[in-house]
């Protein structure tokens, strides 16, 4: 059953307003992938997600991508529980994949200071890729304090705290089809 933004909206007294919508993120993501698709042609890339907040992503881009590809996950934790970045980040779950001579695609939800991102490029690196790019979901360019590439990104948007599509607030609103913004 699919439900509409604004029902959604309705049910749940602490949302406060819709960012950007399910149609308009699905239209983003189909860009994406023609984009995508057309770079990797006669390649295979790997698509890393970083869990858990990409999951959602994920699965859309991929369905969007015409090339062969894989897909492996990493897990990593830089927020516990609330809304402010620690610059910490710990690697919760390892790639599966050797990804030495391999294409990278890191693929996230958002890129907001650039640590997390700067940090993952780094480790990464140490294993010998081929290459690697980015693809994020959101950004939150007026946040960064690490400049990091960004090949591939969906929506660039204000410094606000964002869920749904994915994003948490407290491992809640992770199934939300649209990007939201709780109330003050
Ligand atoms: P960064 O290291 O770039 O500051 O933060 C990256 C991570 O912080 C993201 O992968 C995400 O988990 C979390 N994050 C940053 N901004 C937001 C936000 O607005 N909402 C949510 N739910 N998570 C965020």
């Amino acid at each position: 059953m699919q439900f509409d933004d604004a029902d959604l909206v309705l049910r749940d007294p602490l949302i406060d307003k819709v960012l950007i919508s399910s149609g308009d993120i699905q239209k983003r993501i189909r860009q994406l992938g023609t984009e995508i698709s057309r770079d990797y042609q006669d390649r295979q890339p790997i698509l890393v997600c970083i869990l858990k907040g990409a999951f959602v992503f994920l699965a859309d881009l991929s369905r969007c991508i015409s090339v062969h590809h894989e897909v492996d996950f990493m897990a990593i934790s830089s927020y516990h529980g609330g809304t402010e970045s620690t610059g910490v980040v710990k690697i919760e779950k390892d790639l599966k994949s050797n990804i030495t001579d391999r294409d990278i695609i890191i693929v996230e939800d958002i890129v907001d200071t650039g640590l997390t991102l700067n940090y993952l490029l780094e480790l990464l690196e140490t294993r010998s890729p081929k290459s690697i790019r980015v693809c994020a979901l959101l950004d939150k360019t007026s946040r960064r304090i690490e400049e990091v590439p960004v090949t591939y990104s969906g929506f660039e948007i204000p410094d606000e705290f964002v869920i749904g599509f994915g994003l948490d607030y407290d491992e809640k609103y992770r199934n939300l089809p649209f990007i939201g913004v709780l109330k003050p």
